[in-house]
This record gives C-alpha cells, structure tokens and sequence, in this order.
C-alpha cells in the first residue's frame, strides 16, 4: 500500500471516530434532557403548596360553619325560652334576655368571620385550579417533547451501533503497529491525529510545508507529520 494510500485510510478512520464523537456527545445532551425539567419540578412544588393551603382553608371554613351552626342552635333555644313563656321571673326574664343580645352578637361576628374565610377559601380554590392547570399543560408538553426525544435517542442508538461495526470491520485492514501509532495520537492530539494537506499547509494548524516537505508527503515511503502541530499528514492529490 502507498503512503499516500495508508494516510487516506487514516484519514476515513478519522472521519468515522469524528462522527462517533459528535453522536456521543448528543447522545449525552439528550439524556441530560430526558433526566429532568426543572420547570416541571417547580410547578409541582407550586401546586403541591397550593393544595396544602387549600386544604387548610377548607378545614378552617369547616370549623367556622360548625362555630356558627352551634350559635345558631344556642340562639335558638334561648329564643324559644324567651318567646314561649317558660320563664316568668323578671329577673331571670332580662338576664335571659342579655343572653340572647349577647348570642346574637356573637352571632353576627361568627356570620361575618365565617363569610371572610369563605371567600380566602374560594381564593385559594382559584389558585389551586390555577397551579395544576399549569402544572397539566408543562406535563402534557413535556410527554410531547420525551416522545419526539424518545424516538431520536433509538434513532442515535441505532445509527452507533452501524458506526461502530463500520470501524470494526474498516480497523480490520489496518496494520496493528499503525492502528497503536494512530491511537496513541489521537489521544494526545485532541482526537486529531491526521491532518490533510490542502494549498501546500497543513490544514489543522496552517503551517505552510516548504517544496521538500511537499516532495516527501508525497513520495516518501513513510508517513510524514507536520513539524509544527506533529500530526499525520495526509495528501490527496
Ligand atoms: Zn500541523
């Protein structure tokens, strides 16, 4: 195999490491789409404290209504002893009849109060519908969004797996000494172990080869590297 020859292979096993590489990396960034939305995470902690204060409101309104249904039966019966006669005693009469004042005062502030927590209730009942309505559509969007990224992340799966058995099958006509001398650049190169030759420079740093240089890229019968960057050159025509 010529020279020439043997730095284009390297060349196209370049090029298929550089496609693996930009498959990996959005692979990487689709799984870190996938993990976790942090807007999600705040509308469930939003609707989950929603539902929390609603839960209390409707546990003060409950007690607000009973603390009014006990004044009203209270006020009742005092009513009733004051209307229906049973109580003759003057003195008795009027302290009864403090009672019901007194009653229907307190009654009166309870209707009131429970009338206030009624509507704060109501409120929070609003906030509450608000919250999960949001919290509904970023699910439903998301679902949307985990399909379509769903679908890619099969996809990219697939298309490495072709990849990958590409280059085993291409490493296969590789001289081993060579594929290690390759590998071992590649690590130390940035993932760029050769570098093509196009108008007389090295295209990865842009060294400019002199007429000798030129004359052994393309002739010699070893494999010539740029004397700057000190990657493989590769010369195609
Ligand atoms: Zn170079």
């Amino acid at each position: 195999m010529s020279t020439i020859k043997i730095a284009g292979t390297l060349y196209q096993l370049q090029q298929l490491d550089l496609e693996l590489e930009r498959l990996l990396a959005e692979q990487q960034a689709l799984a870190n789409s996938l993990q976790g939305d942090p807007l999600l995470k705040k509308l469930r902690a939003e609707h989950n404290i929603a539902q929390q204060q609603l839960h209390a409101g409707l546990q003060a309104q409950k007690e607000a209504e009973w603390a009014l249904e006990d004044l009203d039966h209270r006020l009742r019966m005092q009513e009733q002893r004051l209307y229906n006669g049973s109580v003759t005693n003057p003195k008795e009469l009027s302290a009864l009849q403090q009672e019901v004042q007194r009653l229907r005062a307190q009654q009166k502030r309870q209707e009131e109060m429970t009338l206030e927590v009624l509507l704060a209730t109501e409120s929070l009942q609003e906030t509450a519908k608000q919250k999960a309505e949001a919290l509904r559509q970023a699910e439903e969007k998301w679902t949307e969004g985990n399909a379509a990224g769903m679908m890619r992340r099969s996809q990219l799966e697939a298309k490495q797996q072709e990849l990958q058995t590409k280059r085993e099958q291409f490493v296969t006509g590789i001289d081993s000494e060579l594929l290690k001398r390759y590998e071992a650049l590649k690590r130390s190169k940035q993932g760029r172990a050769v570098s093509k030759v196009e108008q007389n420079s090295c295209q990865w740093c842009r060294v400019i080869l002199t007429p000798s240089e030129m004359q052994r890229v393309r002739a010699s019968t070893e494999l010539q590297t740029c004397s700057n960057c000190g990657r493989i050159l590769y010369y195609d025509r």
